[in-house]
C-alpha cells in the first residue's frame, strides 16, 4: 500500500480543520467543525474525532502515514498535551494520545499553530529559499515560529518563536500572560483598536472598532489611527529585531488580519526596523507579507507529518 499521505488537523479557538494532504501540499480531502470552546475538554475532544471521522471515511485514508497537529498554544510536545488559552476546557489535555487512539496507532506530531504557519511559509511561502527567518502571524494575538539553518525550530516543547510575548517595553502595560509590555500588548488587533479609541479615534457609522476599520481609516489620513499603527509598528520592529540580533535570521515574515493592513504597517515597520537592527549582521533583514492564505495552517501541519519517516515511531511522543 502506498503510504504517501498525511492527515493534518489545524485546532483554533473557533475552529477545529482536518485534511488528507499530499506530499506536495495538495489539500486532497476535507473536514471541518466549529471548536465547541466554551465546552468541557471531552465534548471538545468529540469534535475532533468528529473531523478525524470524516477523514479515515475517505478512500484515501488507507495512504495516511502519519498526522500532524497545529494547535492554539501553548502546547507541550514532549507531553502530548496542549492548554489553549482560548480553550479552558483544553488544560494539560492529551491531545496527541486521543488523535493516535482515534486514528488507529498512527504517529502523531504537535506543534504550535504559529510554528505550523513558519512551517508552510517556510514550504510553500514567502519564506521558501530562506535558511534562517522568523514567520509571524499578527491578529487577535501574535504568534510565531522560526526556521533556523533550512529546518523548522519547534523547541523542546513546539513553541520556540513565540515573538508574541517577547517583552518590548521594560515598564509597560500588565499581558495576559503575566509580564508586561510584550509585543502582543502593543501590536495585536484589539490593542491596535484599543490604543485609537483611548486617543480619541472613533467608528464610522457601521459602529466598526476592528484593527481593520482602524487601517482604513489610517489609510485616509486619520493622524491617531495612523499613529496607532506606528505604535504597533515599532513594537513588532523591536521584537524582530531582537530575535535576528539573537539567532540571524534574514527575513521577517508577517500574515494574519493586521499583516493584511499593507503599507499602513510595512511602510512604519521597515523604518522602525532601520532604527532597531543596526548592527552589520542584520541590517540585511527584509520583511515581507505572508503568501500562504487561511490554508496555512493545515499546510504547515502536514509539512511537520510529512518530515516523520515513513512507518515509525516519531521520536519524543
Ligand atoms: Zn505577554
Amino acid at each position: 500500500m502506498q503510504t504517501d499521505l498525511v492527515a493534518a488537523l489545524d485546532i483554533g479557538g473557533t475552529k477545529i480543520a482536518g485534511a488528507l494532504v499530499d506530499g506536495h501540499g495538495r489539500i486532497l480531502v476535507r473536514a471541518q467543525r466549529a471548536t465547541p470552546a466554551r465546552e468541557d475538554g471531552d465534548t471538545v475532544m468529540r469534535a475532533v474525532e468528529e473531523v478525524l471521522g470524516e477523514l479515515t471515511a475517505s478512500p484515501l485514508w488507507g495512504r495516511a502515514h502519519a498526522v500532524g497537529i497545529g494547535s492554539a498554544g501553548p502546547v507541550d510536545a514532549s507531553e502530548g498535551t496542549v492548554s489553549p488559552v482560548n480553550v479552558p476546557g483544553w488544560r494539560d489535555f492529551p491531545l496527541v494520545g486521543r488523535v493516535r487512539a482515534a486514528t488507529g496507532g498512527l504517529p502523531v506530531e504537535l506543534i504550535g499553530d504559529g510554528v505550523a504557519i513558519t512551517a508552510a511559509e517556510h514550504w510553500q511561502g514567502a519564506a521558501r529559499g530562506h535558511d534562517n527567518a522568523l514567520c509571524m502571524v499578527v491578529s487577535t494575538g501574535v504568534g510565531g515560529g522560526l526556521v533556523l539553518n533550512g529546518r523548522l525550530h519547534p523547541g523542546p516543547t513546539g513553541n520556540a518563536g513565540h515573538i508574541g510575548h517577547i517583552s518590548v517595553d521594560l515598564d509597560g502595560d500588565p499581558c495576559p500572560c503575566g509580564a508586561r509590555g510584550c509585543v502582543e500588548r502593543i501590536a495585536s488587533g484589539p490593542n491596535i483598536a484599543r490604543r485609537a479609541l483611548e486617543n480619541g479615534w472613533r467608528p464610522g457609522p457601521d459602529g466598526d472598532t476592528s484593527a481593520a476599520a482602524v487601517a482604513a481609516a489610517a489609510r485616509v489620513g486619520d493622524p491617531v489611527a495612523v499613529a496607532s499603527f506606528e505604535r504597533a509598528a515599532q513594537a513588532l520592529a523591536a521584537g524582530i529585531a531582537a530575535t535576528a540580533t539573537l539567532v540571524e535570521i534574514d527575513v521577517a515574515v508577517i500574515g494574519g488580519g493586521v499583516g493584511k493592513a499593507g503599507d499602513i504597517l510595512f511602510a512604519p515597520l521597515r523604518k522602525a526596523l532601520s532604527d532597531y537592527a543596526t548592527l552589520s549582521f542584520v541590517q540585511r533583514l527584509t520583511v515581507t507579507p505572508a503568501l500562504m492564505g487561511t490554508d496555512a495552517g493545515l499546510v504547515g501541519a502536514a509539512a511537520a507529518a510529512l518530515a516523520l519517516p515513513t512507518g515509525a515511531e516519531p521520536a519524543g511522543v
